[in-house]
């Protein structure tokens, strides 16, 4: 078994680890010397600390803002411009706490950290980590300061990784450095449903990096979808946990590392949802795949995807599929000149979806769970309107009025809470003994 405390390093080894603080770590003047003294009590403890602070309380959200109160569309790359400073205020700042404390920092913006990304302003992707900069502050005892969800593109361009991206650029440090990843939050780790929704969530001790793919993805925002992807590919541990306490928090790792295979671990849920409906569509080879194209080509990510096939070969079919709210302008824009070139009857928008998951490395091959979680939703008077599975999870798409209800029910349904009695078969749903490893 690992240790997985994070305890001193020893003497001569040279412990990594990347600390990355969200936006309400370093809200105010306080919070921002409260983060600074956690990172010099690691750097104290003898490892090699790089730290990754996202911009202050909602200082992205503002910016956004801003920018829509001056354009209806804002170009791309000069909205990247505008994002990359709240990051770059808060690495100064807390640069200057630690100073005063006695220690010397260096702050770097992503570029001159040595995040390389491709040229997708807004949602650009991490390419390279070229970090001899930082390893070298490092080296001369500095502690290092990266404006995170930044980095410069291949055509020299500063971009951002999209809505969340401190969190990939952390994972991304610690994977170039060989280190751990603390994620230090407003949450102490990642829980079995949203805090902000059941308040009896439990704290899982443990994930795999498997269910926190399917957490991410479905909406658990506590750590970016792409930071779990890049952690799992490069084998890097990630720590998430409070800022605010100092108790251990959740750890994501790989399957055999984690110890707990509950049947369900987390129901997780999204309010940002749209669906766009297609009717009409010419019922043959191609259709779809040119209509997937298109929404792929402008960058828009589809999620869940039901076709209707028609009762008879040459008849017309209905396509339905889900994107971020946020994709919707850009989805109705690369489907208009698809309407003629294939003769699409009608393009059908509904802004107002959530989803709602239930995820478990357990509920492998187990259909007992799909089953309960329609009932229960049936019960409390949901309706379902589209439905999607992988082995860990099933997700179903429904009004966003009903997303918290529906994470209530479910939650409490398969006894996900703190106070949940667990006994031998405690979800209701026959699961067979796991064996011990
Ligand atoms: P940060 O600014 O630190 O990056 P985020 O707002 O991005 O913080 O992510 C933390 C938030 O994620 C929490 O405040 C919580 O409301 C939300 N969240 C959603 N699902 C979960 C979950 N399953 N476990 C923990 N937090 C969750
Ligand atoms: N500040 C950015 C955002 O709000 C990046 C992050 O915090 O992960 O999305
Ligand atoms: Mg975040």
């Amino acid at each position: 078994m690992t240790d997985l405390s994070i305890a001193a390093a020893p003497e001569a080894a040279a412990y990594t680890v990347v600390m990355k603080f969200g936006g309400t770590s370093v809200a105010d003047a306080e919070r921002v010397r409260r983060a600074a003294e956690r990172i010099v009590a690691a750097k104290e403890a003898g490892s090699r600390v790089v730290a990754v602070l996202s911009a202050r309380g909602k200082t992205t959200d503002d910016l956004v803002a801003m920018a829509y109160e001056v354009s209806a569309r804002p170009d791309p790359r000069e909205m990247d411009m505008l994002l990359s400073t709240g990051e770059r205020i808060s690495c100064a700042l807390t640069a200057m706490v630690i100073n005063d404390l006695g220690h010397e920092a260096i702050s770097l913006t992503g570029s001159q950290a040595g995040i390389v990304t491709d040229t997708s302003h807004t949602k650009a992707r991490i390419l390279d980590v070229r970090a001899g900069r930082i390893d070298a502050a490092l080296s001369d005892g500095k502690i290092v300061l990266v404006a995170g969800f930044q980095g410069v593109s291949t055509a020299a361009d500063v971009t951002t990784l999209g809505r969340g991206g401190l969190d990939t650029t952390a994972v991304a440090l610690a994977a170039a450095l060989g280190g751990d990843c603390e994620i230090y939050t407003d949450v102490a780790g990642v829980f079995s449903a949203d805090p902000r929704i059941v308040p009896d969530a439990r704290k899982l001790t443990q994930a795999s990096f498997e269910e926190m793919l399917e957490m991410s993805a479905s909406g658990a925002r506590v750590l970016q979808l792409r930071s779990v992807e890049y952690a799992r590919n490069h084998g890097v541990r990630i720590h998430c946990r409070s800022s605010f306490e100092d108790r251990p928090g959740t750890w994501v790792l790989t399957e055999e590392e984690t110890m707990e295979r509950p049947l369900v671990t987390a129901v997780t849920h999204s309010t940002d949802e749209a669906r766009v409906t297609l009717t009409g569509l010419p019922d043959e080879p191609g259709v779809a795949g040119r209509v997937m194209t298109a929404l792929a080509e402008a960058n828009v990510n589809v999620d869940m995807i039901i076709q209707n096939e028609p009762e008879s070969m040459g008849r017309e079919a209905d396509m339905s599929f889900t994107v971020p709210r946020d994709d919707l302008t850009p989805a109705r824009e690369a489907l208009a000149p698809l309407r003629a070139e294939l003769g699409i009857a009608d393009v059908a928008t509904d802004a107002r979806m959530g989803k709602v998951s239930l995820v478990g490395a357990g509920m492998r091959s187990y259909p007992g769970v799909a089953a309960k979680t329609f009932s229960v939703l049936g019960d409390a008077g949901i309706n379902i309107e589209m439905i999607s599975t992988s082995p860990i999870k099933i997700s179903v798409v429904v009004r966003e009025d009903d997303v918290p209800k529906a994470v209530l029910e479910l939650h409490t349904a398969f006894g996900l809470g703190a106070d949940a009695v667990r006994p031998e078969d405690p979800r209701g749903v026959h699961r067979p003994t796991v064996p011990s490893r």
